[in-house]
């Protein structure tokens, strides 16, 4: 159980739930993570879409710790790719996740494809639940192109890879404020703002 005006962000990643913090304590809530429970289990990434994700996150936990719960699932789209590597975005080159591996494997993916075929984009799908009330989903989203070759060291994932036209460089050359400001979390978390408040007092 949680105290009342808490909200459980489920993930144990802390950098993640700071994303998160700010917005909740605005609206008077704190925020602990799985951290705070090790005894909840990884729920199993079964879906085939992002929403499916982190609604099954959202409301698996939200009945297991009976509390409000928002969790979040993300990725990388390739539109020359059909999607992928989509919700495998994390496994897209084997179970043990490995960043350079996955970005290698992209970059194969699209050689044989054409020069102007590099449109991407990062999804962010956020669900909030609360028992005994329907589930909040929430999308976002950040668009554009992927590198011929990794460039720049900030970040994570495929950061390196994930070029912006209109910036002139890659994810990874931005700062983290830069990318706090454009993310696909960050659209996601400015929609969610403007649907809070309703879904919490409705
Ligand atoms: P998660 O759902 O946030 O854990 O993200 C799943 C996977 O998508 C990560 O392991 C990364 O491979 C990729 N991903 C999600 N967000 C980002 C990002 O902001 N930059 C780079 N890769 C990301």
């Amino acid at each position: 159980m949680t105290e009342k005006n808490t909200i459980v962000i489920a993930t144990r990643n802390k950098g993640k739930a700071k994303e998160f913090e700010a917005l909740f304590n605005k609206k008077g809530y704190g925020i602990v993570t799985l951290l705070d429970f090790p005894d909840i289990e990884d729920v199993e990434e079964t879906g085939e879409t992002f929403n499916e994700n982190a609604l099954l996150k959202a409301e698996t936990i939200s009945g297991k710790l009976d509390t409000l719960v928002l969790a979040d699932d993300s990725g990388l789209v390739v539109d020359a790719l059909h999607g992928q590597p989509g919700v495998y975005s994390a496994r897209y080159a084997g179970e043990e996740k490995n960043d350079a591996k996955n970005n290698a494997k992209l970059l194969n993916a699209l050689a044989d494809h054409n020069e102007n075929e590099r449109q991407a984009h990062f999804h962010c799908s956020l669900a909030l639940a609360r028992p005994g009330k329907d589930s909040l989903v929430i999308e976002g989203r950040l668009d554009g192109e992927i590198a011929g070759v990794p460039r720049g060291e900030n970040g994570f994932g495929y950061d390196p890879l994930f070029y912006l036209p209109e910036k002139g460089k890659t994810l990874a050359e931005c700062t983290q404020s830069e990318k706090n400001e454009i993310s696909h979390r960050a659209d996601a978390l400015k929609k969610l703002e403007r649907h809070l408040d309703d879904w919490l007092n409705d």
